[in-house]
Order: C-alpha cells, then structure tokens, then sequence
C-alpha cells in the first residue's frame, strides 16, 4: 500500500500536495503588481486627487490604475441626457457647471507643478465637451443616422447613454493622467482607453464583459507591465462591444473593471480605494456603532453587496475569487487605519455582516432577485430589507426577537449563509440597531 513521506492515508497525502501545488502555481502565477481604483468621491476635488497621488506613488508594484467619474458626475450626466431630451439649452446649462469644475480641477491639481502642459489637457477637457454636446444634441434631436442604422431607436439613445457616460470617466482619468506624470517625472506613464481592453456584449447600459476577450486584449497592450517600470492610468465601468460601440457595465461598475483587469493581469491584490475605512458590518451611516470587517470570504462579501451594501458592485468577486486573488478595500482618507481584505476563507462561524437596503434603486434590484422566490412581489416605497450574512447564534430566533419589539417581518429569502426579510421602513433603523447590538 501507498504512503506518503510521513507515512499519512493516500487521501491526505493527495490533499496536502494538491494544496501545495495550488499555492505553488499560485505564487508562479501571480505577478508581483497591483490594480488599484480610485472611486468618484476619491477624486471629487483637486485635494482628494493628490491623496490619491501620493498612494500611488507610495508603492511602486501600483501599476495600473483604474479610475472613476469625478464625485456626482455620472449622476449629472444622467440629469443632462433626461433634461437634452426636454429642452437642449437647459441640459447644456448642467454641461457649462460640469465643465467648469473639471477645468478647475484640472486647474489646480497641476498648480502644484511648475509646467506648461495645463494649455494641452485643457484643450483634451474641452475636445470630450465637444463630444458631450453632440450626444446631447442627438439625444434631443433623435440619434444620427449611423447609430439608427445599427438599432432601434430605443438601442440608439441607449447607446447615446453609454457614450455620454463615457465622458465622466475620461476627463477624469486624463487629469488625474497629467498630474501622475508631473508627480512621478521618472516613471513611464501610459493613459489607455479601457474600451480597448474592456470588451463586453452590446446591452449598452447593463453589459456583460467577455472575460477571455479581455483578458486576450489585456494581455496583448499590457501583459508584460509586471516586469516594467511602467503605470498605467485606465476608466472605470466604460467597455466596448464588437462593433466598437461604447457600452457601460451597470453605475457603480468601476470596481468590477478592476477585478475584470485583475483576472487578465494576476496581480497580487486589487485594491479598491474609497471614502471608507473598508467594509462595515452594517451602513455606518445609519450606525455608529458599525465596525470595520478585516477579513472576508468572497462569498461574503458578494451576499453584502448583492443584498444593497453600498461599498461595492455585486459581481466585483467573480472575477478573482477562483484565481485566489485578494481585493483590498481601504480609504484614501486614511489609509494608515487599514481595510477589508476578501480573500478565501473557511466558513467563519457566527455572524458577519447587514446589509440594510431602503433606496428605490436598490429595492428595485432587489425585487428581481426575490420575485424567484416570491412571485409578484413589489417592494414599494414603504418598506425596507434586511439581509443578515453569515450564520446566526443557534439559540437565536429572529422572529421571536423582532415580535418582542412588535415589529413584524417577512422572510424573503434564505440562504446557507444568509437569510433576507422585509421590514417597514419606519422601524427599519429600530430593528437594525437592536440585532446590530445583539449579534455582533
Ligand atoms: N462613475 C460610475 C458611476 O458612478 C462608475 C463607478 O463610479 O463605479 O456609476
Ligand atoms: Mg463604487
């Protein structure tokens, strides 16, 4: 009979190399190189972005850079498309504020450096507003030919959408481009579309990304970066379809473009940079008494998200989590307190985190998902959902707990490590903060 050297079952033998030769491969394949995004509310002003500056320059394995829409821009070019649609002057209005805050910006994030480079990204600035008001003239005036003949109308404007998009996180990339330049003269900097990386289906506004087209695009502009003194600078969210059309992968889908990068790349974290200290087990917003989660597993953190936690975009996991590729998720305000690392992790018994979901926007993809389970149901202004991850206490009955306080609840869904239920809105705060207080 077969022994292993220290004389285990085969079984355990053949578990114990396989692990080895899993962390092995991991550790031959994975790149000394990290993806980093920066999102909107990190490079809301020209303060925030020389935050984000200096986190970058601070490590040199920060190499590729993802970066959203400056803070609210998505939002308004939203509001201009829907106001160009009613009345053009008024959406150019929206366009003219837009426009001079990010010349501002651009403005002052390079007063810091003695150069006359501020002439060229003005005009760069000034060529993608050109672009903006032609889509929104289309969007007023019904799409041009060419993006009819493609569609439907309904898929032109669509696509007119996802262009507009576009702007927000190309103009800011190109300065937060110029000023990475002029704060690290001696690296090599490359600003790349991530349209030529990014390749997805043609659902303009909610598309699927190809992962192995990106992967084969990523690797042919930048598969090589890991072994070159080299950054480059990228958009969040923005894809192309295979007519070379711009689509877009959901709002808040920077995070996902990262980890698409970091699935092409095998970096060896990517980090995700925001305005909080990591993930919390429950909105701090709403709870004080919130507190940061150091570890996660995947799974985890993709129920959190999927459940209406606002800190990222569900399907961010996905990506990396069989390649074992750690996310980091830490604030540039302060990125000496640390973050959330979501890795793969045994089963952690007890409770982990809330996700606690009111806004109409994520009721409504909450709705989706529940109908499965129960069929016509509408979650409507007046009610809340609260998703508990991980497991609860055995002697623990929620029911019981939530009737104590006369508060009754619906269960919606039930999951292995999660369990949903919909609340009135009213004492949703209520009931969050009694089971925050009892179970974590
Ligand atoms: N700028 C986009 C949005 O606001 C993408 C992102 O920030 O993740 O939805
Ligand atoms: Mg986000």
């Amino acid at each position: 009979s077969f022994r292993g050297g220290s004389g285990e079952s085969p079984k355990i033998y053949l578990q114990k190399t396989h692990s080895l030769l899993t962390n092995l491969r991991k550790w031959v394949t994975m790149k000394e190189l990290i993806v980093s995004k920066f999102g909107g509310s990190s490079v809301k002003d020209a303060s925030a972005m020389v935050r984000c500056g200096k986190i970058v320059a601070q490590n040199c394995l920060r190499k590729v850079v993802v970066i959203s829409a400056t803070y609210n821009t998505t939002n308004q070019l939203e509001e201009m498309y829907r106001q160009a649609r009613l009345d053009l002057n008024e959406s150019k209005l929206l366009l003219d504020k837009n426009r001079d805050r990010h010349l501002r910006l651009a403005q002052d994030v390079l007063a810091y450096f003695k150069t006359d480079v501020l002439e060229t990204v003005m005009t760069d600035i000034e060529v993608l507003y050109q672009e903006a008001e032609g889509l929104l003239l289309e969007a007023n005036q019904g799409p041009k030919s060419e993006r009819l003949r493609r569609g439907s109308m309904d898929l032109a404007q669509q696509e007119i959408m996802a262009q507009l998009y576009s702007i927000g996180e190309r103009l800011s990339s190109r300065i937060f481009f110029s000023y990475l330049k002029h704060l690290m003269p001696e690296r090599s900097l490359r600003h790349i579309d991530a349209r030529s990386m990014i390749r997805t289906d043609s659902t303009f506004l909610e598309a699927k990304p190809k992962w192995d087209a990106i992967a084969t695009k990523t690797e042919a502009l930048i598969g090589d970066i890991a072994h070159k003194d080299e950054i480059v600078v990228t958009q969040g969210f923005i894809g192309m379809d295979e007519m070379g059309r711009t689509t877009i992968l959901g709002r808040e889908g920077s995070d996902y473009t990262a980890t698409l990068l970091g699935h092409a790349l095998k970096p060896s974290s990517v980090e995700i940079w925001t305005d909080v200290p990591g993930i919390f087990d429950v909105d701090p917003r709403i709870l004080p008494s919130a507190h940061v989660i150091r570890e996660m597993d995947y799974d985890d953190a993709t129920l959190m998200a999927s459940l209406g936690a606002k800190v990222l975009f569900d399907q961010t996991m996905a990506p990396v989590c069989n390649l074992g590729i750690p996310i980091y998720v830490a604030s540039t305000l302060a990125p000496e307190n640390g973050g959330t690392w979501i890795k793969r992790l045994p089963p952690l018994p007890g409770p982990v985190g809330m996700a606690l979901a009111s806004h109409p926007r994520t009721l409504k993809q909450l709705e989706q998902r529940f109908c499965q389970n129960n069929p016509g149901i509408l979650l409507g202004e007046r009610v809340g959902v609260i998703s508990l991850i991980g497991n609860l206490p055995n002697n623990f009955d929620l029911d019981v707990f939530l009737s104590g306080m006369g508060i009754t609840s619906k269960l919606l869904e039930k999951g292995e490590r999660h369990i949903s239920f919909l609340i009135q809105l009213e004492r949703l705060e209520e009931a969050a903060s009694a089971l925050h207080s009892r179970l974590f």
